[in-house]
């Protein structure tokens, strides 16, 4: 692929640190396709949690088999997150799946696989969703009661470290009010078409 922006595909890119709100957003935004969403899958060799599927939520591996795609050229980008050991990484054929349909690769991923693939495509519209303020974060963190002390306190750390990137995003959202943050994001959208 070229590097001009009509040969880029189509590229949507939300990070946040977790607590941020940001699988609400995810899943609002796929039911309301504000301009079309194809929601990329991610790999990753962490554990399935309670409720998720595999193929649906991500695609589980383990680390065999997720490095035996990387070494074949599978992923468009990929990151260890939270120093757990835990790599994550966007396959090309959910890239692609997207772009058969003329729609935008809707991509949930870290910062630093964020500013992979903004070095690969440059026009990738990049959102930072934010929470009011880290009190708030720290709540909705503990509300969801699916980490443990010690992961709560690792993933306050990498937040506060998360959230100075935000100024690397072309744009980014208060998550203050979950309809404002889905309406801001949705005429965004609209604005790129
Ligand atoms: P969780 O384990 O809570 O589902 O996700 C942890 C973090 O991994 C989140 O910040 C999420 O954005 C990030 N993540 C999920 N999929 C990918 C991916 O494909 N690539 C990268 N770089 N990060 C990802």
């Amino acid at each position: 692929m070229g590097s001009s922006s009509s040969e880029e595909p189509k590229i949507l890119i939300l990070s946040g640190p977790s607590g941020s709100g940001k699988t609400t957003i995810v899943k609002e935004l796929m039911a309301r396709q504000p301009v079309p969403l194809v929601k990329s899958i991610s790999a990753t060799t962490r554990s399935p949690r309670q409720h998720e599927e595999d193929k649906l939520d991500y695609y589980f591996m383990d680390r065999p088999t997720f490095e035996r795609k990387l070494a074949a050229g599978e992923f468009l980008e990929h990151a260890e997150v939270f120093q757990t050991g835990n790599l994550y990484g966007t396959l090309w054929t959910e890239v692609d799946r997207a772009a058969r349909l003329n729609a935008w690769a809707f991509l949930e991923i870290d910062v630093e696989g964020a500013m992979k693939v903004v070095e690969r495509y440059p026009h990738s519209l990049t959102i930072f969703l934010k929470t009011p303020s880290e009190d708030v974060y720290e709540q909705r963190l503990r509300n969801r009661g699916t980490e443990d002390e010690e992961t709560i306190q690792r993933r306050l750390a990498i937040a506060r470290r998360e959230l100075s990137f935000a100024d690397d995003y072309r744009y980014q959202v208060v998550n203050d009010d979950l309809e404002r943050a889905l309406d801001e994001i949705s005429k965004i959208l609209l604005a790129q078409e």
